[in-house]
């Protein structure tokens, strides 16, 4: 059987839930029907998952000179911001024009508003992400790092089938 080894990068702004998304995550490998034939082949799809913190006021320039280091190679980024803090959907929205600009085409983007859990505290509505989103040619999921399995589905079947 064979492994596809898919790299994500796990970005956004501190606070906004990566190290939790990723800690409850860890790497999952999933299984993938790759045939409709009869004696349908599977293959494993290894997902690794790393995060990095970007946008920490006080590193802010540092860190731009050493992303491309980090995120070289990936096939996915997970663009994660804090559904009750507006500024960190704004800094999503900086940090996708440096990396399409660097990366191009190739990266899959996935927006991930996370901390969907304070609904009282919410002040990204679902419309205007999505249709950001929609806008750059990304999925749009919510999360909470409360309920892990949900992030881990929405990975698996955002990667796998898509
Ligand atoms: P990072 O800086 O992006 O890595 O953020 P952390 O993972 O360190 O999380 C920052 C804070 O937000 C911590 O206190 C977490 O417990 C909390 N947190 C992260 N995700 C969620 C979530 O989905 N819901 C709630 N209520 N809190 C969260
Ligand atoms: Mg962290």
């Amino acid at each position: 059987m064979k492994t596809i080894a898919v790299k994500a990068v796990v970005l956004g702004s501190q606070g906004v839930g990566k190290t939790s998304l990723v800690t409850c995550y860890e790497t999952k490998t999933f299984h993938k029907n790759t045939s409709s034939t009869i004696g349908a082949s599977f293959s494993n799809v290894e997902i690794l998952l790393s995060d990095t913190k970007v946008w920490d006021t006080a590193g802010q320039e540092r860190f731009r000179s050493m992303a491309p280091m980090y995120y070289r190679g990936a096939n996915a980024a997970f663009l994660v911001f804090d559904l009750t803090k507006y500024e960190t959907f704004t800094d999503v929205q900086s940090w996708v024009t440096e990396l399409t600009s660097r990366v191009g085409d190739g990266l899959m983007l996935v927006v991930v508003g996370n901390k969907k859990d304070l609904r009282d505290d919410r002040v990204v509505n679902k419309i205007t992400a999505q249709e950001y989103a929609q806008s750059i040619g990304a999925f749009f999921v919510e999360t909470s790092a409360l309920d892990p399995s949900d992030f881990q589905l929405k990975v698996a079947s955002l990667v796998l089938f898509k």
